[in-house]
């Protein structure tokens, strides 16, 4: 590509762990940053999403706000990743799926251990939970997965240089994992 690859990332429902696993790529960032041009992303302090050839996104679909900026990014990119666990398969935030939402909220507010005189809160403000947590690709059309809790900093640097470069991707065995 002639210009610089334009890359976005986010975080759905995810714990920030896979944007901390970028980051461990260490000194190799600055090849990087040769490569890309850093859209919206928790790693800088852009709020608009805009058009993209790739992004990242950590986390599953939890919440009303989660769906929307999928779907944003999803007709706004040519490429999405989902990283991690939680995108591929809801990851722990989906063992609350056993349970409803009613349930969950009480247990977090109201009857949870050291909970003292505990309210569910209730404002406009706070996006809606849904009813399950998702994976990523029961909302949109995902085109790659990279699989761990969170994937290595290795395998996020093999993946992306290759891809950036349009070289082939190929990750080694020893480099895939679902923990
Ligand atoms: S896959 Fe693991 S590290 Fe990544 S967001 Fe989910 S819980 Fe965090």
């Amino acid at each position: 590509m002639s210009r610089k690859t334009k890359v976005a990332t986010a975080s759905l429902c995810g714990c920030f762990g896979c944007h901390m696993s970028l980051l461990d790529i260490d000194e190799r960032i600055f090849d990087l940053v040769e490569l890309i041009e850093l859209e919206r992303s928790p790693l800088n302090d852009l709020k608009e999403v805009s058009e993209v050839d790739v992004v990242l996104i950590e986390g599953g679909v939890a919440n009303s706000d989660n769906v929307e900026l999928l779907l944003q990014f999803r007709a706004k990119s040519q490429i999405l990743v989902a990283v991690g666990a939680c995108a591929i398969n809801g990851g722990i935030p989906a063992m609350r799926n056993q349970f409803s939402v009613s349930e969950s909220l009480q247990e977090s507010y109201l009857n949870g251990l050291g909970v003292t005189e505990g309210q569910i809160p209730d404002d406009d403000e706070i996006p809606w939970l849904l009813n399950q947590v998702h994976p990523l690709h029961e909302v949109v059309r995902v085109d790659y997965a990279l699989p761990g809790c969170p994937p290595g900093g290795e395998t996020l640097w093999r993946f992306l240089s290759a891809l950036l470069r349009g070289e082939p991707i190929i990750l080694p065995y020893t480099q895939l994992h679902y923990d």
